[in-house]
């Protein structure tokens, strides 16, 4: 089915043939010609399958009608972290080509002046995080009651962020008669309640991540000493060994190590840079930039500041410390083997990981190979199996190379991620949900507020970087939807 059978504008429909698009994906497909029927909506998809034009694409369209005033944005797109409404951002910029929109971000981490100048100008769309938009609607400078549309992205991490409590704030600062699009990677019973009291009769979709993504991806532990040291010279053997690597994301699980491993990286001549929540919001963007334009080979980064960014062709990621949490696990070797692309994940091991090797083991169902030899990772990805079970004899004829351990090479079926193993889209589901918002209170006093919140609560000084978060995979590799019908 082709974009223009959506119900898109004309305007909208050639900025995505500009833009290259010729088919719509499942969640496009299923989602546009409702939003456009301005039906609320819950969109359970991950990052990768093309949801945000899922939502931009018919915002757009709808908004081609009426005007901005001042102070009184026409649209709120909540996104958990500045890299994610940036990345919206774009997606706005891209698609609205045509229009004469005027879209402002509202991220923390950056001066209050040019976003404040920006909204009393008036704004068709406003994408913001949760603490900064709450920032600015306390200042006085920002009147939510002319939200028309109320987007909330990657509400599962909201979650996990703890960003709950204002997104509900948030909710019942707009409009009773707003448009609600929900998307979330997962429903648990925290999200799923706040569904039920700020949606209207919402539409349902669910749809799952193209299989090839996952299964393109290979697994090695590589084991090493434990101390930082030894580590970090661990894993520029590996870097220095890796004949066909293009680029590689390191996984640290602190933020202080992020710092540390991309200093010795650098100082060892490696053309590397480094991402965590502790950076403005200028130098973070520019290592990104950087990064995709592949003027960066190596991007050190952290959980929280890695999670949903859309880096496309990642060819290598090197966890240099095993997650402590199994379902990190799987969301970092989620950078690469991305698009159907191949990709290698390496995850350096000491004898202190052994437990959470295991429960990365358990979570993925399978156990995943060591490393015999550093030099094993020089075989470039072209060569590497994309099902290594169908690859095996020709790689074990090759002497070391690719061998797997002992331990594991005969009896291990291939290491790969299972959880996206379904390419088609899930049925569309119609949820009948009662409204049952209350009439619109008046806001909860901002200076008690703000004493349970820190301050700039947008990534920076989240709990998570350090900690890890709830295991949101489990409840996606086992996905089952409950669906209210009245
Ligand atoms: P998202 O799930 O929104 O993060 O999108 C993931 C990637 O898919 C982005 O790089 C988009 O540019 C790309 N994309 C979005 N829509 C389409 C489409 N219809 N066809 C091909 N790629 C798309």
């Amino acid at each position: 089915m082709p974009f223009s059978d959506l119900g898109l504008s004309d305007k909208v429909v050639s900025a995505v043939s500009a833009a290259g698009y010729t088919e719509p994906t499942p969640i496009q497909a299923q989602a546009i010609p409702r939003v456009l029927e301005k039906r609320d909506l819950i969109g359970i998809a991950q990052t990768g399958t093309g949801k945000t034009a899922a939502f931009v694409l018919p915002m757009l369209t709808l908004l081609e009608t009426g005007r901005a005033r001042a102070r009184m944005p026409r649209t709120l797109i909540l996104e958990p972290t500045r890299e994610l409404a940036a990345q919206v951002e774009e997606n706005f910029n891209k698609y609205g080509t045509n229009q004469r929109l005027s879209v402002a971000l509202i991220i923390g981490g950056v001066s209050f002046g040019d976003q404040d100048a920006k909204i009393t100008r008036g704004v068709d769309v406003l994408i913001a995080t949760p603490g900064r938009l709450l920032d600015h609607f306390e200042r006085g400078k920002l009147l939510l009651n002319g939200i028309e549309i109320l987007v909330i992205d990657e509400a599962d991490r909201m979650l996990d962020m703890g960003f709950m409590p204002d997104i509900e704030r948030i909710c019942k600062l707009t409009p009773f008669t707003r448009q609600t699009l929900f998307f979330s990677a997962t429903m648990p019973p925290e999200i799923r309640r706040v569904t039920e009291q700020f949606l209207s009769d919402p539409v349902q979709i669910e749809v799952a991540k193209a299989a090839t993504t996952a299964t393109t991806i290979t697994q090695n532990l590589m084991r090493s000493g434990g101390d930082p040291e030894a580590k970090r010279e661990t894993l520029r053997k590996l870097i220095r060994a890796a004949e066909g690597m293009k680029n590689a994301i390191v996984f640290c699980n602190r933020k202080r190590d992020v710092a540390v491993v991309h200093k010795s990286l650098v100082k060892h001549g490696f053309n590397a840079g480094a991402l965590h929540g502790d950076m403005d919001q200028a130098s973070r963007t520019r290592t990104l930039d950087a990064f995709r334009a592949n003027e960066l080979t190596v991007l050190v980064a952290s959980d929280v500041a890695a999670r949903g960014l859309d880096i496309p062709d990642v060819s290598h990621v090197f966890n240099f410390d095993v997650p402590h949490h199994a379902d990190d696990y799987v969301h970092r070797i989620g950078r690469t083997g991305r698009a159907g692309r191949s990709g290698w994940s390496i995850t350096i091991v000491s004898s202190q990981d052994a437990k959470s090797v295991s429960a990365i083991e358990k979570l993925i169902g399978r156990s995943i190979p060591y490393l015999e030899a550093i030099e094993a990772i020089a075989a470039p990805p072209e060569e590497r199996a994309v099902d290594d079970r169908a690859e095996r004899p020709r790689r074990e004829g090759r002497g070391e190379r690719g061998r797997r351990s002992p331990q594991t090479a005969e009896s291990a079926p291939p290491a790969s991620v299972p959880a996206r193993a379904e390419a088609a889209p899930r049925p569309e589901r119609v949820a009948r949900v009662p409204r049952t918002e209350p009439e619109r209170t008046k806001p909860a006093d901002p200076t008690h507020e703000r004493q349970r919140m820190p301050r700039d609560r947008d990534q920076a000084s989240l709990p998570g970087d350090d900690a890890g978060h709830m295991p949101a995979f489990l409840l996606r590799m086992k996905r089952t939807v409950t669906v209210k019908k009245n």
